[in-house]
């Protein structure tokens, strides 16, 4: 399986209870370009975490969610695909207008079951 590399994405947008973090904000815990600086002890809802792009083989590197600023999961219900956009970067999810990016390539591809059900630009 694909690693996180330096992308840290999940750590911004998510919402950790535990951590009392809200989404949309960096997490103190994270250490820029570095990673997670509790690796070991990071909460289980970190731990329990995987985005789209580590678990699907055919998502190049492009759609790192760090390069794509967006990250795509699924829910709970592992029955829908989440794009969570970067609040800094809104229109990352965009289709460009001449070439396919991973907004309008992919998000289908992991899973033809599933759908794109929720689209959260901020
Ligand atoms: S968004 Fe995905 S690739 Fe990036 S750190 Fe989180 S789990 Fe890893
Ligand atoms: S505790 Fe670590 S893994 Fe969890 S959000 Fe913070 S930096 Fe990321």
């Amino acid at each position: 399986m694909k690693t996180c590399g330096s992308c840290g994405m999940c750590c911004k947008l998510m919402h950790i209870p535990t951590l009392q973090k809200p989404k949309h904000s960096w997490c103190p815990q994270y250490v820029m370009r570095s990673g997670c600086s509790i690796y070991d002890e990071r909460p289980a809802e970190c731990a329990a975490f995987l985005c789209l792009y580590l678990t699907a083989p055919d998502l190049s590197d492009a759609w790192r969610p760090d390069k794509a600023k967006f990250m795509i999961w699924s829910g709970r219900e592992q029955r829908r695909l989440i794009v969570e956009v970067d609040p800094a970067s809104p229109l990352a999810w965009k289709p460009a207008p001449t070439a396919p990016t991973p907004a309008t390539s992919g998000v289908r591809r992991p899973d033809r079951r599933a759908r794109v059900r929720s689209w959260r630009p901020g």
